[in-house]
């Protein structure tokens, strides 16, 4: 009890980007409702003190990074992850070594997310419990063990022969090699080296994952039986607690917008924060979505079309049609956009986050993903759940048009709306009381109250 009134201190190391320090925050809000003292760890690269408005009582702490400002445009996901993690070990331990001082040694233990393994050596170090952080699915987690073992075994499979692609992986299915999150992050080499270190480095004791026992009950099953470590599934934490960590300004004035529409008959299209699109999509989308003849409101973030700042690539005619039919903006209060009455559908990246969201609300999904790990969400969205369906990679105008009509018109898009409110009951009742969620993060808790 007395410990308790103390307030042990967990220390959160997010990754630096919106779809991962998103649910680290809300992971961090949930703990601190349940009687923790809360430290981020930040380096240069992450923004979340910027947001720490709205996280009263929490403590942000910055650690050096060797790494320059400009790596970031250089390297690409995968490198730049390996070259921070390399640079971070030894800061990382004196920052701990400065907040044990502080805190009379009593850090209950570090949360880290799976990308910032450089955090296992300094926990190892001090004897300090540590949990894993997981921002994607569950499927994903055991593709890259897939993917580790491979490489393990010297890459036997060769992942672009045409007839191994078809091929499916071992108890996975549906999931084919051409399945596996391989594509859009770099060279393969790189990405298996950090499939390994990710592993190799690992000194957790559990890993907490912000997915949904009912979504993926069998990739976790695996999961658990590849890792041998217990893995609690309590997502999606954007229900137990909101906590908004926006690193980009929201306009809100979209909601006036939509307030104006008719129910259900509006796609929202959102390809999250890091996505890249090329200009000549930017022109199929919105000749698609006009033709569509649906209300359409679309995120187009700045610096999101390759060579631009904004949209002014976009020949005036084509922002006449979009701002008659349609509204953009730079960037949306999504979680309230989904659940607004008069959103149909969404068009999507498939980003881990941007899926749970949209379950949460019942929103079917039209999926165009463009890395690998968002292949696989969509994968599930289209085959396993059955509320959302993908579209060609090459998007043309026709196949926007279709694909649209499809989803907010026409019966398959109906019937895919009923199973999403499903699966959406079902996931409210996972972080209620007894719900699957809820218990994972009572157990977690428990063990970190008496550690
Ligand atoms: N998001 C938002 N406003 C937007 C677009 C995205 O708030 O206009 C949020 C969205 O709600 C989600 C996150 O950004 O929480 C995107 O995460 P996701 O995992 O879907 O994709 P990523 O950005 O990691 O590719």
């Amino acid at each position: 009890m007395e410990k308790m009134e103390a307030k042990r201190r967990i220390v959160l190391v997010p990754v630096p980007a919106q779809g991962h320090v998103t649910p680290m925050m809300q992971l961090g809000k949930a703990l601190n409702l349940k009687g923790f003292s809360i430290t981020v760890v930040e380096g240069k690269f992450n923004k979340v003190s910027s947001s720490s408005q709205n996280f009263p009582g929490f403590e942000f702490v910055t650690i050096p990074e060797s790494l320059p400002e400009s790596v970031l445009e250089k390297l690409g996901p995968i490198e730049f992850l390996i070259e921070l993690n390399k640079t971070s070990e030894a800061s990382f331990k004196d920052c701990i070594a400065q907040l044990l001082l502080q805190q009379g040694n009593d850090i209950a233990c570090i949360i880290y997310d799976e990308y910032m393994y450089f955090c296992g050596a300094a926990a190892k170090e001090f004897k300090i419990p540590s949990f894993i952080f997981s921002t994607s699915s569950a499927i994903n987690q055991v593709s890259r063990c897939v993917l580790s073992k491979l490489s393990a075994e010297k890459f036997l499979v060769d992942m672009e022969d045409p007839e191994v692609q078809e091929k499916l992986v071992d108890n996975l299915n549906p999931l084919r090699y051409k399945d596996l999150p391989t594509s859009g992050v770099g060279p393969l080499d790189r990405l298996f080296e950090l499939c390994r270190e990710i592993v190799n480095k690992r000194t957790a004791s559990a890993v907490i994952i912000n997915t949904v026992k009912c979504l993926e009950s069998s990739p976790l099953t695996r999961l658990q039986h590849e890792l041998g470590i217990p893995v609690y599934a309590l997502g999606p934490l954007h229900i137990t607690v909101s906590a908004a960590s926006g690193l980009l300004e929201e306009d809100r004035s979209c909601i006036e917008w939509l307030n104006k529409q008719k129910p259900r008959s509006v796609i929202y299209i959102s390809l999250g924060s890091i996505v890249q699109m090329q200009t000549k999509e930017v022109l199929e989308m919105a000749w698609g979505l006009a033709n569509s003849n649906q209300p359409f409101l679309w995120v187009i973030r700045p610096g999101s079309i390759t060579g631009f700042e904004w949209i002014e690539s976009l020949p005036e005619e084509v922002s006449k049609m979009v701002s008659e039919r349609g509204y953009i903006v730079k960037w949306a209060p999504q979680i309230e956009v989904l659940e607004h009455p008069a959103v149909g559908g969404f068009w999507s990246h498939c980003g881990w986050n941007s899926t749970l969201e949209s379950i949460v609300e019942g929103v079917p999904m039209i999926c165009r993903p463009f890395d690998g790990e968002q292949k696989l969400n969509a994968l599930s969205l289209e085959s396993i759940w059955r509320i959302g369906f993908q579209v060609q990679s090459e998007v043309e105008r026709g196949g926007v048009e279709r694909a649209v009509k499809r989803l907010i018109v026409e019966e398959e898009g109906a019937e895919m709306r009923e199973r999403a409110l499903v699966l959406k009951e079902k996931l409210k009742a996972s972080v209620r009381s007894g719900g699957s969620s809820y218990n994972a993060l009572e157990e977690i808790v428990n063990y970190l109250k008496t550690e």
